[in-house]
């Protein structure tokens, strides 16, 4: 039997110390803006590497399978291919609503301008 290849969805290279240090300083602004803290009375899903809280387990999935695919566990990574298919679905579904959006505005646009204006 042979062994699919793990999804790999991270779009992220290897960059330099100093790309990552320019990036942080972007981003500081933007975390400003967002609230970032966990609640005090929340019980948040957690990375068991690093400690990251995450809202959902998917998303806690979703990051095991880009930070730490060198310590994760058969399980974890049964669970990322399975979280990653049902990310990779719910992507699709909802490029296709974008498109659906994209072709009744055109359409809207274009009968109105066919029967009112002209
Ligand atoms: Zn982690």
């Amino acid at each position: 039997m042979s062994q699919k290849p793990i999804p790999n969805g991270s779009t992220e290279t290897d960059r330099s110390t100093e790309t990552r240090a320019r990036d942080q300083r972007a981003n500081d602004g933007a975390n400003e803006r967002v609230a970032t803290v966990v609640p005090p009375d929340a019980s948040p899903a957690r990375c068991p590497y690093c400690g990251r809280p995450f809202p959902t387990e998917q998303l806690c999935t979703l990051h095991l399978g880009e930070r730490h695919r060198s310590e994760w566990t058969e399980e974890e990574r049964e669970r990322y291919e399975s979280a990653y298919d049902t990310e990779t679905n719910e992507l699709f579904i909802f490029h296709l609503k974008v498109i659906g959006a994209l072709v009744v505005t055109f359409f809207s646009f274009t009968y109105t301008y066919v029967f009112v204006w002209s």
